[in-house]
């Protein structure tokens, strides 16, 4: 048997030396995702990951609990009928205008796959999600990034060239700044590939891009329920565009995997895409508790680009970003820090926790910044 030296980082076995030999070229070359930490021994106030500190609906946990008997031996619905209905029914599309996968990174993996292509490069800010250009080496996509302002705006003019696509989240990760619903229609109108819109953060004060996909059959969102639904462990996303384009990503999932989501996930899934009185009301105490701590910091001399998501890109006014960083762990606060590009290196992402948890954070960010 041959040796493998292994290493652990974030939560991912690296193998090194003989194994490579084994990796075809396109594997060798990737450089995968890091997710954010999942500590497992330590307690720590977690604000590392957008997920909702808030448990989800009650009516997704009964589901889920109904959904996990003796059916279990059979495979789940591979078209995710109900869940697609469910969806149709509070965003007011049609089934057939939804797909479902298991968790956006999975829709947003088959949209590459089904909409992009080798002949022009792949749009997308030059500050975003860095799952985009994982994907575009997975599947040997060309890509371009476009800048974001110096204020991390961004404009959708800037993407008015020549491309096989445009993708970016709104509101933008991790900036959370969010662009207008009239900018993408107009985005859409002007473009002739396919524009994908990862609703990733919707739910905490920006627009949805939902309402034009009737009118722009280039326009397809892209949605999960890890974040406003509170439901990051049950791994669900979806994807609403017009048909043509969700048969193009069933054609991709039925090339890989037919059963993506299990059973539980559909049933909790479809309960709770339809209580949205639940989530509208913990996602407003989210908002708000989001507001009063950008309040704070700015407060203090933190620069605070303005959050339309969950989480706050924060900068501290004397210090470096991987310092804050490990201070507040040292602290037991876990954050988010990416080290690029080199213009964000100083920024922190940091998720909106409940009050308690974010008046801790702030107190914790007031001594980090007398040091
Ligand atoms: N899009 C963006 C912009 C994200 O930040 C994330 C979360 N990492 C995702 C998609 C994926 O979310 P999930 O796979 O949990 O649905």
């Amino acid at each position: 048997m041959s040796t493998q030296k292994g290493l652990q980082e974030a939560g991912r076995l690296v193998c090194l030396g003989v194994m490579s030999s084994y990796w075809n070229d396109r594997i060798k070359a990737l450089s995968p995702y890091v997710p954010g930490e999942q500590p497992r021994n330590q307690k720590y106030i977690k604000l590392n990951t957008n997920e909702n500190p808030y448990p989800p609906s009650p009516l997704a946990i009964e589901a889920i609990t109904r959904a996990a008997c003796a059916d279990l031996r059979r495979y789940p619905d591979p078209s995710c009928r109900e869940l697609r209905e469910a969806v149709a029914r509070t965003y007011r599309v049609r089934p057939e205008q939804v797909f479902a996968g298991n968790g956006s990174d999975e829709v947003l993996a088959f949209i590459f796959a089904a909409f992009f292509d080798r002949a022009r490069p792949l749009l997308f800010p030059d500050i975003t999600y860095s799952f985009y250009p994982v994907y575009a080496g997975l599947w040997d996509i060309p890509f371009q990034t476009v800048p974001l302002a110096a204020d991390f705006t961004l404009d959708l003019a800037d993407y008015r060239r020549e491309n096989s696509g445009i993708i970016f989240p709104n509101p933008n990760a991790p900036t959370g700044r969010a662009v207008s619903r009239a900018a993408i229609a107009r985005a859409a109108s002007e473009q002739d590939r396919v524009l994908v819109v990862d609703e990733a953060y919707h739910g905490f004060g920006s627009q949805s891009a939902v309402p034009l996909i009737e009118a722009a059959p280039n326009l397809i969102t892209v949605h999960t329920l890890s974040k406003s639904a509170s439901l990051a462990g049950l791994r669900t996303g979806f994807a609403i565009g017009n048909e043509d384009l969700i048969e193009g990503l069933c054609r991709v999932r039925d090339s890989f995997n037919s059963y993506t989501l299990d059973r539980l996930a559909q049933a909790g899934a479809t309960a709770a895409v339809l209580d949205t009185g639940y989530y509208e009301n913990i996602n407003r105490i989210v908002a708000a508790t989001r507001d009063n701590a950008a309040t704070e910091l700015t407060g203090l001399g933190f620069e605070v680009i303005p959050s339309q998501a969950n989480f706050l890109f924060i900068r501290a006014p004397n210090q470096q970003g991987s310092g804050v960083a490990a201070a507040l762990r040292e602290r037991g606060v876990l954050v988010r820090h990416f080290n690029k590009p080199a213009r964000i290196a100083d920024f922190l992402r940091v998720s909106v926790g409940t009050d308690t948890e974010m008046a801790v954070f702030l107190e914790h960010c007031a001594a980090i910044i007398r040091l």
